[in-house]
C-alpha cells in the first residue's frame, strides 16, 4: 500500500539567497507524489556560537558555494531517511543529528540538515492537508496557544547590513494595532511616509540587505527621532499604536582588547556601564520596547547587571547571545541575563532544536521573537512557526523586498486561515 506520508526522495541543490550568495534548497518528494521544498537563510553577522553553515572554499563563487551540503544531502541524509515517515519529525531530526554527530553540525552543515529538517515539515503538512502552522501545532504539541506575532519592522538598516550607516544594526517600528493586516498596513504606510522625510531632509532612501533605509544619520537617536516623525506623520500615536525596537549587535563593534564597545560611525568609545546609560537614555526619551543584543554575546558580567534595569522599559533580547541553543538559553535564564529569545533556525540547524529552545523559553517566561536572517530567500515557513509556537514577536525586515514581505503576506494570509 502506497502510504501518503511516506518519503519517496529528498533532492537538496544550490540556488541564490537574496545577496546572490549561494545557499541550500531542497526537495522531498512523498510516495503519493506530493512535493514540498524548502530554502534556507544565511546570516551576515552571525554569532561565534552558531552552528556551522558549511561553505565550499576555492574559487567558486568566492568559496560561498554549498555544493558539499547539497552532496551531504543527497548521498549521506536521503538514503537513511528514504521509505520513512515525514510525519515523525523528530525522530528524523534526531536521525540526520546522530548522523553528523557533532556539537555544531561541522561534518554535515547545518544548512545541508536544516533544508532537509524544514521540506519534512512541508511535506507532513502536505499530507495532512493542513496548513503548515497547523501541522507544526500537530508535530510539536505546544503548550502555548496559536497566536498571530506582533511584526518588528527593520525600517533603518546600520551596520554589517548598510555599511555602517548607524552603529546600531536595526532601528524598527513596532505595529500594535489590531490585527495582522492592519499592522501590515500601518508598516507600510510608516514605511513610505520615512522615506519622503528623508528625502526632504536630502538623505538617499536606497535600502540596505533587509529592505529599510540606510541614510547616514548623526547618531542612533537621530534614526529613532526619524521614526517617530513618520510614525506621528502617519496619524499612528508613538508607543500606543507602533512602538520602537532595536537591535544593537554589539558583538560586531566590540573591541575584545580593550574590552570597549566602539561606535565607528559616532566615533565614540563605551565601557558596557557607558553603553547602558546611554540604552537609558534612549528608554527615556523614545518607546523603545525590546533591545537586542545590547552587549557582546560572550560579556556575560555587563548582560546579568543590566537586565534589572532596562527591563523596565524593554524586552532584553538575545540573538548572537543565545544563538537558539539551549544550553546558552539554560545559562541565560538561570543567570538571569535577559528576558527574551530571538530565534533563528539556522543557528542551530533543525526545526526540533529550534522548537526545544522555543519552548525552554516560553517555560521561563522569556518572550520569543523567531526571527528571518538577513540572507533571505522565498520561504516563509518562519511565519507559520511563530504562529504555531505563539511567539510574541516576528521579525522579519522591512515593508519592502518579496525577501521580506513574503513573510508579512503569508502572516496575512493565516490571520485569514484562523478564522
Ligand atoms: P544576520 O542579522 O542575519 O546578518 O545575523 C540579523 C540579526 O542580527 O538579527
Ligand atoms: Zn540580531
Amino acid at each position: 500500500m502506497i502510504s501518503t506520508s511516506r518519503i519517496k526522495s529528498i533532492k537538496a541543490r544550490e540556488i541564490l539567497d537574496s545577496r546572490g550568495n549561494p545557499t541550500v534548497a531542497c526537495r522531498v518528494t512523498l510516495q503519493s507524489g506530493a512535493t514540498a521544498e524548502a530554502k534556507v537563510p544565511s546570516g551576515a553577522s552571525t554569532g561565534v556560537h552558531e552552528a556551522l553553515e558549511l561553505r565550499d572554499g576555492g574559487k567558486r563563487y568566492f568559496g560561498k558555494g554549498v555544493l558539499k551540503a547539497v552532496k551531504n544531502v543527497n548521498t549521506v541524509i536521503a538514503p537513511k531517511l528514504r521509505g520513512k515517515d515525514a510525519t515523525k519529525q523528530q525522530k528524523l531530526d534526531q536521525l540526520m543529528l546522530d548522523l553528523d554527530g557533532t556539537p555544531n553540525k561541522a561534518k554535515l552543515g547545518a544548512n545541508a540538515i536544516l533544508a532537509v529538517s524544514l521540506a519534512l515539515a512541508q511535506a507532513a503538512a502536505l499530507s495532512r492537508k493542513q496548513p503548515l502552522w497547523k501541522s507544526l501545532r500537530q508535530t510539536f504539541e505546544f503548550k502555548q496557544t496559536a497566536s498571530l506575532p506582533v511584526p518588528t519592522m527593520n525600517v533603518l538598516n546600520g551596520g554589517a547590513h548598510a555599511n555602517w550607516a548607524l552603529d546600531v544594526q536595526e532601528c524598527m517600528i513596532v505595529p500594535r494595532v489590531r490585527g495582522m493586516a492592519e499592522r501590515v498596513r500601518a508598516g507600510s504606510e510608516v514605511f513610505h511616509l520615512l522615506a519622503k522625510l528623508l528625502k526632504k531632509k536630502g538623505f538617499t532612501t536606497t535600502v540596505g540587505d533587509e529592505g529599510g533605509y540606510a541614510p547616514k544619520l548623526k547618531n542612533v537617536e537621530a534614526g529613532f527621532q526619524l521614526l517617530m516623525d513618520a510614525i506621528k506623520k502617519a496619524g499612528y500615536r508613538p508607543g500606543t499604536d507602533i512602538a520602537l525596537a532595536t537591535d544593537v549587535a554589539s558583538s560586531e563593534f566590540y573591541d575584545k582588547r580593550n574590552k570597549v564597545y566602539h561606535m565607528k560611525t559616532e566615533g565614540k568609545k563605551y565601557t558596557w556601564k557607558q553603553l547602558q546609560k546611554r540604552y537609558l537614555e534612549w528608554q527615556k526619551k523614545f518607546p523603545l520596547i525590546s533591545i537586542e543584543d545590547p552587549f557582546h554575546e560572550d560579556d556575560w558580567e555587563a548582560w546579568k547587571q543590566s537586565l534589572s534595569v532596562l527591563k523596565k522599559k524593554s524586552v532584553i533580547v538575545g540573538d548572537d547571545f543565545f544563538v537558539t541553543n539551549v544550553e546558552r538559553l539554560q545559562r541565560g535564564i538561570e543567570e538571569k541575563a535577559a528576558n527574551a529569545i530571538l530565534i533563528k533556525l539556522n543557528q542551530i540547524g533543525s526545526l526540533s532544536e529550534t522548537v526545544a529552545a522555543i519552548n525552554m523559553a516560553h517555560r521561563a517566561k522569556f518572550a520569543v521573537s523567531v526571527s528571518h536572517r538577513s540572507g533571505e530567500t522565498a520561504d516563509t515557513t518562519i511565519a507559520d512557526l511563530a504562529v504555531a509556537a505563539g511567539a510574541e514577536f516576528i521579525k522579519t525586515g522591512s515593508l519592502s523586498r518579496s525577501d521580506r514581505v513574503e513573510k508579512y503576506n503569508r502572516l496575512m494570509a493565516i490571520e485569514m486561515e484562523m478564522r
